[in-house]
């Protein structure tokens, strides 16, 4: 859709509306979970391991589509700042029968995951960013096409999405390639390293463009980065998110979380102020069902474990990037 407050006559603001990927729990992880799920059971899994902070958007989703289709999910979770929405996260995701493995730090990940798959975990992958999780990627930039086809919405110069472990701007942008879009994708940094961060979406890129059968490097050339907004951290919320979640809400009708959406919004209302492109498109990430839908049988914040409770660290005293 077209946004006309944010809109200027240099640069149209448009969203693409992931976040009413499924009623009772939307957002991008659907579209990846679908595939990723589906190639678990078709090797026999009954059981799913995954790996997060411990208010992981994936690792609810896991849980609630892993249990949907009959698998038991385990996760691996280290530390996040805490909010409000973290909190509700991790309350849901325990509710709906999560299995938490919590760890103090990351250098314990490897071999607990480990683990548990030797246990007879089937692995899924870190916020589902493996090629099957992005090829789905591949096919929603494939659905825009087909809207701009049908003149629902013009072209985008830029699409603005979160790079959070990659997979949906590496399968965006080998979309727009293999669609024969002009469109160009600008993953908005909102994990650490971001250098990390960019090389397995560079990675990923080229990866689900060869699976389409592309042969040239055009999938990673369309992808480009904005580290800008990250602020201190991955969860930590910044005064540019806070700006961009009130205006949000306020212009367009849509709700914000601090760690993902507030960061990119942020970057996309810059992409349109400071007329980067005529055409810029902020593709919304976040599920916009209501929570009371996940949380029906989630414990008190009180009932979560010692040493899950552990794992929510204070906002205020952000720690160094080195550690995170
Ligand atoms: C997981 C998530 C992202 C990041 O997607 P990646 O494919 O991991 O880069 C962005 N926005 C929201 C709301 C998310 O939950």
């Amino acid at each position: 859709m077209r946004v006309d407050s944010l809109s200027t006559p240099e640069s149209n603001f448009w969203v693409k509306r992931d976040d009413l990927t499924h009623s009772v729990y939307g957002g991008n992880k659907v579209r990846k979970l679908e595939r990723i799920i589906g190639a678990a059971r078709e090797r026999g899994a009954t059981r799913l391991v995954t790996i997060g902070a411990v208010g992981s958007h994936h690792v609810l989703a896991t849980t609630y589509f892993g249990k949907r289709a009959g698998l038991d999910v385990e996760a691996v979770l280290v530390s996040q700042p805490s909010t409000p929405h973290v909190i509700d996260v991790l309350r849901a995701g325990i509710g709906l029968g999560l299995r938490a493995f919590p760890v103090r730090s990351w250098v314990a990940v490897p071999f607990v995951f480990a683990a548990r798959v030797a246990a007879g975990a089937s692995p899924v992958t870190v916020g589902g960013s493996n090629v099957s999780g992005a090829m789905a990627y591949v096919d929603a930039a494939f659905e825009l096409a087909e809207q701009v086809r049908r003149g629902e919405a013009t072209e985008p110069d830029v699409c603005v999405v979160a790079l959070g472990s990659g997979g949906t701007a590496a399968g965006l942008a080998a979309g727009f390639d293999a669609a024969g879009l002009k469109t160009r994708v600008v993953g908005v940094c909102v994990s650490d390293p971001a250098w990390a961060v960019r090389i397995v979406a560079r990675r990923l890129a080229r990866a689900c463009g060869r699976a389409r059968g592309a042969r040239s490097a055009g999938s990673p050339a369309r992808l480009g980065f904005d580290a800008r907004f990250l602020g201190p951290g991955y969860g930590y919320p910044t005064e540019r998110g806070d700006e961009a979640t009130e205006v949000a809400r306020r212009c367009a009708g849509l709700t914000l979380d601090p760690t993902y959406t507030a960061k990119t919004f942020a970057s996309a209302l810059w992409h349109v102020r400071a007329r980067r492109a005529k055409d810029v498109l902020y593709w919304h990430t976040l599920s916009s069902a209501p929570m009371d839908l996940v949380l029906s049988g989630a414990p008190p914040p009180r009932d979560l474990s010692p040493a899950l409770r552990r794992l929510l660290l204070d906002v205020a005293t952000p720690i160094p990037a080195a550690l995170g």
